[in-house]
């Protein structure tokens, strides 16, 4: 035990990167019971204190210990940028690089929008985030920090009543299955009660596809997945999202199935996010190429209106053709919806977000 201490003092360690079984581990390793792992938790996520001093249920013994081989960091926040429609955009800091977490407020309910990697390695052809390029992955400490910061922002904002946050979902700048590892972890701290206790239902993962990370995925634990198909067939999508050239959409949707096979969280089908973009995918013959690959899909179909992008030949769909094709699929059973876009002139809507700090507010 003496040696372990000793090594835990010369390599302090962020707290915000345990989920409840690590922190055990480690309240273990420092001599201290299981049920320290729970109070400290509370403490960070629910009480929102990152000062061990402040917590007033430990010994003396235990705080120094604490201090001694660990710390509490969260990311910081460069800026927050708040658009006509109260969408709040906040530019967070990281180690090289700035990520952005977007909170959408609702008449029922407040969706936060987080980040998984500095930068997306996807490159899909309208994302700006893609074409920014990719830097690395988020930490734990780094995506639960985000929902930290948001919660605290928003508890402690005097200018506007905000709804407080109910949802979360993983569409901010990455690829979340590409950041597995980090992502079950912060999954299991924000789904416990002694973590931020939104319930799994009300978190969903939005995904490009990566099949062995979603077979993976399926083996560890539930979620609720959303998949970004925005196209038919391979041709267009093998030219919209180059990730379709390693995993082409049979394939992919073969995996959704038995993903479908082992959860219960998608019990009312998943989501299948598409992109309308004009001339390029927003015609009745895609939208009948569209129902024949996802009859046997349990899911609901959501239309995103393209979010302009400069220096983009890509342009959207207009109101009228997406409508057309909304009610084509709805005519023919297919559960359709239209997403509303939020913080478009704050850059903070789908596929905008580049952690640019040069946006002026
Ligand atoms: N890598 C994940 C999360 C990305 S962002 C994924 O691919 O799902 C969440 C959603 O925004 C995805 O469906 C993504 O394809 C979409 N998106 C990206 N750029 C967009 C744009 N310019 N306009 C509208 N939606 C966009």
């Amino acid at each position: 035990m003496n040696i372990d201490l000793h090594y835990l003092n010369t390599n302090k360690v962020n707290l915000l990167n345990f989920d409840r079984k690590k922190m055990q581990n480690f309240m273990h390793l420092i001599d201290e019971k299981s049920f320290r792992a729970d109070q400290l938790m509370h403490w960070i996520y629910q009480r929102f204190c990152n000062n061990f001093s402040y917590m007033t249920n430990f010994t003396e013994c235990l705080k120094n210990k604490l201090k001694n081989t660990s710390f509490i960091q969260f990311p910081y926040i460069l800026k927050e940028i708040v658009s006509i429609d109260h969408t709040i955009k906040w530019l967070i800091s990281v180690q090289n690089g700035i990520i952005e977490t977007i909170y959408i407020p609702e008449k029922k309910r407040g969706t936060l929008c987080i980040s998984s990697q500095v930068g997306c390695p996807l490159t899909c052809t309208f994302c700006a985030t893609g074409m920014q390029g990719f830097k690395r992955n988020l930490l734990v400490s780094e995506i639960v920090g985000q929902i930290w910061l948001a919660y605290q922002k928003i508890n402690n904002n005097t200018k506007h009543v905000y709804f407080p946050i109910t949802n979360i979902v993983f569409m901010g700048m990455g690829e979340p299955l590409l950041n597995l590892k980090n992502l079950i972890t912060a999954l299991n701290i924000i789904s416990d009660t002694c973590g931020f206790n939104i319930s799994k239902k009300k978190i969903v993962i939005s995904t490009a596809g990566i099949i062995p990370a979603l077979n993976k995925l399926s083996k560890i634990c539930d979620v609720k997945l959303a998949i970004s198909l925005h196209a038919s067939n391979n041709t267009i999508r093998n030219r919209l999202m180059p990730i379709n050239k390693r995993y082409n959409i049979q394939s992919l949707l073969k995996t959704v199935l038995r993903f479908l096979q082992n959860s219960k969280l998608n019990k009312n089908g998943i989501t299948i996010e598409y992109i309308m973009l004009h001339n390029i995918n927003d015609s009745i013959v895609h939208a009948k190429e569209l129902i024949k690959l996802l009859y046997n899909i349990p899911s609901k179909i959501n239309l995103i209106p393209w979010n302009y992008l400069p220096n983009s030949h890509l342009k959207c769909s207009s109101i009228t053709k997406i409508n057309i094709f909304s009610k084509y699929l709805i005519n023919k059973g297919l559960m359709t919806t239209i997403r509303k876009t939020r913080g478009q002139d704050i850059q903070a809507a789908c596929g905008q977000l580049t952690g640019n700090n040069n946006y002026k507010s």
